[in-house]
Parts: C-alpha cells; sequence; structure tokens
C-alpha cells in the first residue's frame, strides 16, 4: 500500500463492543428465569444453585480450595480486605496506577491507601513499595495487576513475605492470565476479579474471590451475605470453620445471583481460549507498532502468559499538545486512544492525584510514566486484520504528528 493509502484509511469497529453472551449461557439463564429462583439460596429440594456451580467451577479453574461469587469486583477487593483483616484507619498499600475501584474499595473500609510507584515497564516499583511499606506499616498490600501488567511475582512475593506484608491480587484484567505456570490470583492471600462487562467474561456486574485460607474464605461468605447458609456452597470451608465466625462477623450484602452465575458457567469454559485469541490480537497490535520513532512498546516478560485485552503504549517527553493532537487525530480516523496524563479524569482514565479523598503525596516516576502513557481496549469483536489496521493507523498519525510539530492547544473532547 502506497502512502497515500495508509493517510486515508479509516477503522469503523467498535472499541466497547464485546461478543454476545454464548448460546448455552443465555439458554441456561432463560431457564433461570422461568423457575423464578434468583437468589443463590432460594433452591428446590436437591437442587444446586447455579452461584454454587459457578464457584465450584472457578475454584477448579484456578486450583484455589476457595471460591466466592459476589455482586463486583470492587465489592470482592472490599471484602477481601475486610476478611483478611483490615479495618478502619488502617494503611493499604496499592498501585498508583491503576483504576479508580482500587482505591475505592481501600476506603469503603475506612481504610487508608498508601500509593506505590509504577515503573516504565507498567508494574509496582518494588524498591518504592519496601519504603512506603516501612513509611506506613502497612500490613496488607492490594496489588492490581493493572491493564494486565505482572510483576515479577517471584520478589514481590518474597520481598512480601520479608516485610509480613499480607497480598491480596486484584485480578480485574489478568483473570486467565500466569506468572510462570500459576494463576494470577494464586500467589497472595487473596485474589480478587471483576466479571463486569469490560472484563474477560462477562455478566454485567460480577466478582470472584479466591483464597486458600479457610478462616479467609469463611469471612467473605459471612460478609457476603450468607443468612447462615453457608453449608449450600460447594466451594467453602467446612461448616465447622464457620462455628467461631458466624456471630462476630456482619452481614455487608453483596451476593451473586444465579442469573448471571447462569451466564457466566459456560464463559468459563471459552477462557483458555479467549486468553489465546486476545493474545494473537494484541501481538498484531505489537508487530504492527514495532520500531515507530517516538513510541516505546511495553516489553512483555517471557515468564507471564497475559491477556492481551487491552494495550499500551508510551510517548515518551512528547508535549501535551503534541498527545492531543494524536488522540485527535486517530480520532478522526476511528481509533479511540485514552491518555492517563490528562489533568481531569475522562471516563476511566483516573489518575492516583485525582483521588483527593486519599489525600495523595506526588509521585514523581508515576507522573513521568503516566504523562506519557496511552491506552486502548481490544474487544474480542475485532480482527486480526482490525489490529492490523488500527497498527497502521496509530504508527502513520504518530510519524505525521511528529514531523508536523503540530500541538493541540486545548483540551479534546474524547469520547467515552
Ligand atoms: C474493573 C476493575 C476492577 C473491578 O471493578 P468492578 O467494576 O467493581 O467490577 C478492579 N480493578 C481494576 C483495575 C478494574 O479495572
Amino acid at each position: 500500500m502506497d502512502g497515500a493509502g495508509e493517510g486515508s484509511e479509516r477503522f469503523t469497529g467498535s472499541f466497547t463492543q464485546q461478543e454476545p453472551i454464548p448460546e448455552e449461557g443465555i439458554a441456561a439463564a432463560l431457564e433461570v428465569l422461568r423457575h423464578g429462583r434468583l437468589h443463590r439460596y432460594n433452591t428446590a429440594p436437591g437442587e444446586v444453585a447455579e452461584t454454587a456451580l459457578l464457584e465450584e467451577e472457578f475454584a477448579a479453574l484456578t486450583g484455589a480450595r476457595y471460591c466466592l461469587a459476589v455482586a463486583s469486583g470492587g465489592y470482592a477487593m472490599a471484602c477481601a480486605l475486610r476478611a483478611v483483616g483490615v479495618t478502619a484507619g488502617d494503611a493499604v498499600l496499592s498501585n498508583a496506577f491503576t483504576l479508580a475501584p482500587v482505591p475505592g474499595a481501600i476506603a469503603s473500609i475506612g481504610a487508608r491507601p498508601v500509593f506505590v510507584e509504577v515503573t516504565e515497564d507498567l508494574t509496582i516499583d518494588l524498591t518504592h513499595l519496601e519504603r512506603q511499606a516501612k513509611a506506613s506499616g502497612a500490613k496488607v498490600l492490594l496489588l492490581s495487576h493493572m491493564r494486565g501488567h505482572v510483576c515479577d511475582m517471584d520478589r514481590l512475593m518474597a520481598l512480601c513475605d520479608g516485610l509480613r506484608v499480607m497480598v491480596v491480587e486484584d485480578c480485574a484484567h489478568t483473570m486467565g492470565a500466569r506468572w510462570k505456570g500459576v494463576p494470577s490470583g494464586r500467589h497472595g492471600r487473596v485474589g480478587c476479579y471483576s466479571m463486569q462487562t469490560y472484563k474477560h467474561v462477562n455478566s454485567g456486574e460480577g466478582g470472584f474471590i479466591i483464597t486458600d485460607d479457610a478462616e479467609v474464605a469463611a469471612r467473605a461468605v459471612l460478609l457476603s451475605g450468607s443468612y447462615m447458609l453457608y453449608a449450600r456452597h460447594r466451594a467453602a470451608p467446612a461448616p465447622e470453620v464457620f462455628e467461631g465466625l458466624r456471630l462476630e462477623v456482619p452481614n455487608i450484602s453483596g451476593r451473586m445471583d444465579n442469573l448471571r452465575a447462569a451466564i457466566l458457567r459456560p464463559q468459563l469454559t471459552q477462557l483458555e481460549e479467549r486468553v489465546a485469541r486476545w493474545g494473537a490480537l494484541y501481538r498484531r497490535l505489537e508487530a504492527g507498532l514495532e520500531a515507530v520513532p517516538g513510541l516505546r512498546l511495553i516489553p512483555r516478560p517471557e515468564e507471564e502468559l497475559y491477556v492481551g485485552s487491552s494495550f499500551q503504549f508510551r510517548l515518551p517527553d512528547w508535549p501535551e499538545g503534541r498527545i492531543r493532537a494524536l488522540i485527535a487525530r486517530c480520532a478522526g480516523r476511528g481509533v479511540e486512544l485514552k491518555w492517563f496524563g490528562a489533568p481531569e479524569p475522562v471516563a476511566f482514565t483516573s489518575r492516583y492525584d485525582h483521588w483527593r479523598y486519599a489525600s495523595p503525596t506526588p509521585l514523581p516516576a508515576t507522573d513521568r510514566v503516566l504523562a506519557g502513557l496511552i491506552d486502548m481496549r481490544v474487544p474480542l469483536t475485532f480482527t486480526a486484520e482490525d489490529c492490523a489496521l488500527i497498527a497502521r493507523i496509530i504508527k502513520n498519525e504518530v510519524l505525521a504528528v511528529q514531523q508536523s510539530g503540530e500541538e493541540a492547544a486545548v483540551a479534546v473532547p474524547l469520547a467515552d
């Protein structure tokens, strides 16, 4: 294709369109609607609720001893923090580079987020983590595998074990990912997941908590609102574990329901295949953006099996106006880029210094990385050809905007 042709190409797909629910899930959902027993503890004699089956299946998929399905990913994190003993006023370490529900989960229980710097590879800075742990005295790290970038989990766990910091993993972007073959969510004490529409399985809203710790699991079940019906779970500890806890743990309702569980179960069986498809799309984008002057790709370590449900690249040291100009030019050709450097939050791209309730102190390394960080959603409705086209458009505009030296002066409104 000649230069003029490349300069006029447009992408017409949607960055927010996920795949339909599998027919099997639709059929199972209709069955739940027809019998009307949507509440997880509303079962006919001898019936096992869809929710209990879903938990059993996700526990098997991840190799976890216990699994609890809940109302959202945000609820899963807050519930996990409570279950491991975080109380009001406690400091909880977390990534400065993450999305709003993560510090929100910490704040929801009255605890205090302590943010840790991000590296240029978009993972948590372990040197800064150690410093923040010592300075704050925090006993828990809510580790966000933000945008699916998994840090060196061996080094992280060794560091946290040494500091006696318990790790709760936010796997909203790593369901199906692995580090050295171990599923994401299985390194820390607890793993939390989201089944919200933009994640890797879709029930609109939803969350999972997994753990091998019987007491943490029992507390989570009680917290989620089990009405003392915990014996109906299939991926929960034995009733004896609940004995000493049942009157002590408050009910903070956030259960999963059978309708959403029915939609999710067939999607779990597709997860591995989805991860493979996402990987192929990601690598197509990566190949198309290799060796573009001014643009840096994010290195992916060999040990990481990642889920390419989103794509990031950096434009280090670009002036703000030039980044705005690039985003506007790409938007004009149908390519929706998000920028983590905007001074005000736009759609999901809020930043640690926007979370004022947490009184964040400045983090210069994170500021530098986020100032040049571009993000793009990659729904599975994209084809490999779509990804090749998107990469050609970005490459073309990155080169053009640098050549012209163009800078947009005012904030460009970005579509959600
Ligand atoms: C989506 C998301 C969550 C969970 O969010 P819910 O919308 O509450 O399911 C947690 N962490 C990150 C990084 C997320 O993007």
